[in-house]
C-alpha cells in the first residue's frame, strides 16, 4: 500500500498533486477515520491554494457527518493546543510547514493535540486506498461550518501564563521576529508584547510569496541575523511557515541551531524552574546536550528522527521534561507535547530574564564543536549497507542504531543514516577540531566506496 503521509503529514504541490479529487478523497478518509458526529477543528497557514483546500476539506468532512469548526489562520501549535484543551476529537491543519511556496499539505491531529501516530496514519491510508468511506445519513449532516475565532487568543494566553511574565517584563527586551510572512506573525509579536518586550517584526505580513524562504536555516537567515545586530536586539527569533519551529539569533547576530538553544533552555528548566525529567531528541541532534546535562543528572533519550515520533514517545514515557529537534522544534510537555515556536520564544526570554547575561555570552559558554554535514546519492538499500560497514569500521565505540548508526566518542560524534524522504545517505559529524572531523569523514567515505565505488 502506497504511503500518503510523509514524516509530518501529507504534502504535495498545490494544483497538480494536491488537486480537488485527491483532497476530497483524503478528507473523506480522514472524516471516516474520526467517524460521524466527531468534532474537528480546522486551521490553516498562509499559502497558495490553502483557502481552496480548506473549503474542500471542510465540505468533505461535513458530508462525512462531522461537526467542523473553522479557526482561520493560525500556527500549527495554536490549533494543537486548542484541540487538546477544548475537547475536540481532533483537528486538521492545512500547511506544508517549511516547504517551498508551491507546496501545501494536511496534518491530522488527534485528541491529545499530537499528530496521529504511524499506525493511525496507516488506518487513514487504508480507508483512502480501499475506499471504505463511511457515508453519513442525510439527516446527520450539519448545515454549516462553525466559525471558531478564539484560537489565537486562547493560545497566546496559554503561552504567557506558562512563564514568569513579571520577571520578563522588568527587563523590557528588544526582540527581532521573523515569521517568514506567515502565521507566526499573528501570535509571536502578541506574546512578546504581553511579556513587556518590544518586538521588531520583519517579513511580518501574510504573503504566499514569502520574502524569506519558509525554512529557518543559516542560509536563509543571513539578512535576519544581520538586522538583529543592527537594531541592537537582545535576541532574534525566526519561525518556519506554520510557526512550530523557532531558531534563535544571539545578540551578536549569530544564528544558533536548535541543538544549541535546547541545552540552554533545558538548563533553565532544571536550574531556575526546578523541573525534572528526561529529555527526548532525535539522533541527528548534537551530543552537546549530553555534555551539558550530564552534570545536572538529566538523562537524554535518543530516538529516530521525526518530531511526531518524539512527541508520542514523550507522552508514553510520562516523565518527559522536554523534547527537541536540531531544526528548532522544541516541545515543552507542561504546555503541550508538540513543537511550539511561540512557547520556546517565551521560555527563552524567561531564561534571559533569569541569567542577567547576554544571549551571545550564554551561547559562548556551550562547548564548541566543528560541524561537517554531507550527503551521497544512493538507494535506500545501498545506504543501509553503508551503515553496516560504518558499524564495522567503528566497532568498539558507543553506538546508537535506531536510525542508521550514530557513533559517540569523547572527541567527536558521527551519524550515518538513509534519508527518510529521498534516495540519499546523510552524514553528520561534529568534532573537537576540523582536522578530526575530516579524518572521521574519510573513514565514512571508505565505507561508502565499498558499496558505491566512485
Ligand atoms: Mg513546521
Amino acid at each position: 500500500m502506497d504511503r500518503l503521509f510523509g514524516t509530518d503529514g501529507v504534502r504535495g504541490v498545490v494544483g497538480s498533486e494536491l488537486n480537488p479529487l485527491f483532497i476530497a478523497r483524503l478528507a473523506y478518509a480522514i472524516g471516516s477515520y474520526f467517524g460521524e458526529g466527531s468534532r474537528l477543528l480546522v486551521g490553516s497557514d498562509y499559502r497558495y491554494g490553502n483557502n481552496a483546500i480548506k473549503r474542500i476539506v471542510e465540505g468533505s468532512l461535513l458530508l462525512a457527518g462531522l461537526k467542523v469548526y473553522d479557526a482561520g489562520y493560525a500556527p500549527t501549535p495554536a490549533i494543537q493546543y486548542v484541540v487538546k484543551t477544548q475537547g475536540f476529537d481532533g483537528g486538521v491543519m492545512i500547511t506544508a510547514s517549511h516547504n517551498p511556496p508551491e507546496y501545501s499539505g494536511i496534518k491530522v491531529i488527534g485528541p491529545t493535540g499530537i499528530e496521529i501516530d504511524r499506525d493511525e496514519e496507516r488506518v487513514v491510508e487504508e480507508i483512502y486506498w480501499t475506499e471504505r468511506f463511511r457515508f453519513a445519513s442525510w439527516r446527520s449532516i450539519a448545515d454549516r461550518v462553525e466559525e471558531y475565532p478564539y484560537v489565537l487568543d486562547m493560545y497566546v494566553d496559554a503561552v504567557v501564563r506558562e512563564v514568569d511574565s513579571e520577571r520578563i517584563s522588568r527587563r523590557g527586551f528588544k526582540v527581532l521576529v521573523d515569521p517568514a510572512n506567515n502565521v507566526g506573525s499573528l501570535t509571536t509579536p502578541r506574546i512578546l508584547k504581553r511579556l513587556g518586550a518590544k518586538p521588531i517584526v520583519i517579513n511580518g505580513n501574510l504573503d504566499a510569496s514569502p520574502a524569506r524562504y519558509p525554512e529557518p536555516t543559516p542560509d536563509t537567515l543571513v539578512e535576519t541575523a544581520r538586522l538583529v545586530k543592527v537594531y541592537g536586539c537582545d535576541i532574534g527569533v525566526a519561525h518556519d511557515g506554520d510557526a512550530d519551529r523557532a531558531i534563535f539569533i544571539d545578540s551578536e547576530g549569530r544564528i544558533q541551531w536548535g541543538d544549541r538553544s535546547a541545552p540552554l533552555l533545558i538548563k533553565h528548566l532544571v536550574l531556575n524552574r526546578g523541573e525534572r525529567g528526561r529529555v527526548f531528541t532525535g539522533v541527528s541532534s548534537s551530543t552537546i546536550v549530553e555534555d551539558v546535562l550530564k552534570p545536572l543528572g538529566v538523562e537524554v533519550v535518543w530516538l529516530k528522527v521525526g518530531s511526531v515520533d518524539i512527541a508520542h514517545a514523550m507522552r508514553r514515557a510520562g516523565d518527559a521534561l522536554c523534547g527537541f529537534e536540531e531544526n528548532g522544534g522544541f516541545m515543552y510537555p507542561r504546555h503541550q507535547f508538540v513543537r511550539d515556536g511561540g512557547m520556546s520564544t517565551a521560555l527563552f526570554l524567561e531564561l534571559l530574564a533569569w541569567e542577567n547575561k547576554s544571549a551571545s555570552t550564554l551561547f559562548d559558554e556551550l562547548p564548541r564543536l566543528y560541524v561537517l554535514k554531507t550527503k551521497y546519492r544512493m538507494s535506500r538499500d545501498q545506504a543501509l549497507r553503508v551503515v553496516e560497514f560504518v558499524k564495522e569500521e567503528f566497532k568498539g565505540e558507543r553506538m546508537i542504531t535506531i536510525d542508521g548508526v550514530k557513533v559517540i566518542h569523547n572527541d567527536y560524534w558521527v551519524l550515518v543514516r538513509p534519508s527518510g524522504t529521498e534516495p540519499l545517505l546523510r552524514v553528520m559529524i561534529e568534532a573537537k577540531s576540523e582536522e578530526l572531523a575530516r579524518i572521521i569523514l574519510e573513514r565514512v567515505e571508505k565505507c561508502v566506496k565499498q558499496v558505491v565505488p566512485q
